[in-house]
């Protein structure tokens, strides 16, 4: 049986004629930037996650570094996050003028460290940035706390983790402010790229709305140098349905992550991804750790089973950062890196698909019914 990785065809086919019809009413506006679609949408945002604002930009990416420049990073200044992460987080830390520092992750959720974090604050620290990685949250009791006690803000990439929550908080509300991505392959995904910043800071939202504008105040006047970042109002109407769908497929790839913890406990040599007590996870990727992962990986493609590795490289090992990160030490991202293999686990897999794919696991591991 064929499994793909992520299937948006079997997505679409169920939400079609809501999609159409939102994508329509654009049309028929005519209004493809702001507008009541985009307002709208991040209303509904802001409401979904408990943040008092909400700011759409082009992508997550652009959320990340509009929230580094709102910071106005000096030369110089020290930002601490994640080495075991998509690029971006660490990408708009230098494209906003900041220096990334990396701290190790913690060895079960692969998540940043708060010990290795508070290691390597210094004078020049302006920011925390944990990654609520794979669907789970970061530790946030902890680097609020960290954050709290050195007058540094805590800066969340959510872009993983739409929907996961820590202790009953969601995630992008904790922090000083959060970024989010609607890349197509996100748990809410655009037609297209996307992204929001959420705070309940005012003025930290007012700067990110001014950013995103090329600084103008009104028009033809510039406060700042900005950019040109704006949630399309298309993407808009079509993330406004899919929205109302996220709380209800984030519960079947809970349900799929727990048929795949039936199917593979116990298999020797497999470590399944926790859900630490007080965490919702999304499983916005339900990622195992083996051994020998690159002939995993090619027996899944000669299979026809989809699978990813996430990720494969750590960013204190990517040559881009390499005059940051000299004296970095992450073994436990080192060794993930070698570890891990993301298995499918979007909603519209069947328990059949699911049960295929965890045969193969097992075969991998040597281990038989
Ligand atoms: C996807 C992602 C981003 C970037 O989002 P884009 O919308 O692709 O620019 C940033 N951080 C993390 C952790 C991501 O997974």
């Amino acid at each position: 049986m064929r499994v793909p990785l992520l299937d948006l065809k079997a997505q679409y086919a169920e939400i079609r004629g809501e999609v159409e019809a939102a994508v329509l009413e654009v049309m028929e506006s005519q209004l493809f930037r702001g507008g009541p679609q985009v307002e709208g949408f991040e209303r509904e945002m802001a409401g979904y996650t408990g943040c008092a604002h909400a700011a759409g930009v082009a992508s997550g990416t652009d959320a990340l570094y509009l929230l580094f420049r709102a910071l106005e990073l000096k030369p110089g200044d020290e930002v601490i996050t994640t080495p075991f992460t998509f690029f971006a987080t660490a990408g708009a830390i230098v494209n906003a003028g900041g220096v990334p520092v990396f701290a190790d992750v913690r060895p079960d959720t692969l998540t940043l460290d708060p010990a290795a974090v508070e290691e390597r604050i210094t004078p020049r620290t302006r920011a925390i940035v944990p990654v609520h990685l794979f669907g789970h949250c970061a530790d946030m009791d902890a680097f609020l706390d960290l954050g709290g006690r050195h007058g540094i803000p805590v800066i969340e990439d959510a872009a993983q983790a739409l929907g996961a929550s820590h202790n009953g908080r969601m995630a992008g509300s904790m922090g000083r402010a959060a970024a989010v991505s609607f890349y197509p392959t996100k748990n809410l995904g655009a037609a297209g790229e996307g992204g929001m910043v959420l705070t309940s800071d005012p003025a930290l939202d007012e700067k990110v709305r001014l950013l995103r504008c090329h600084g103008a105040r009104a028009a033809y006047l510039h406060d700042m140098v900005g950019v040109n970042s704006h949630l399309p109002a298309l993407q808009a109407a079509v993330l406004r349905v899919k929205l109302r769908h996220l709380d209800r497929w984030n519960d079947l790839r809970r349900r799929h992550a727990l048929r795949y913890a039936e199917a593979l406990g116990g298999a020797e040599g497999v470590s399944l991804p926790v859900e630490l007590p007080g965490y919702r996870h999304i499983y916005h990727q339900y990622v195992v750790r083996i051994p020998r992962r690159d002939e995993a990986k090619a027996l899944f493609q000669a299979e026809g089973v989809g699978c990813g590795v996430f990720y494969p490289v750590p960013l204190h090992r990517q040559a881009c950062f390499a005059a940051y990160s000299g004296d970095a030490s992450c073994p436990v991202a080192d060794k993930a890196c070698g570890e891990v293999l993301a298995l499918p686990v979007y909603p519209e897999l069947t328990d059949g698909q699911i049960d295929t794919v965890a045969d193969l696991l097992r075969r991998h591991v040597g281990v038989s019914d």
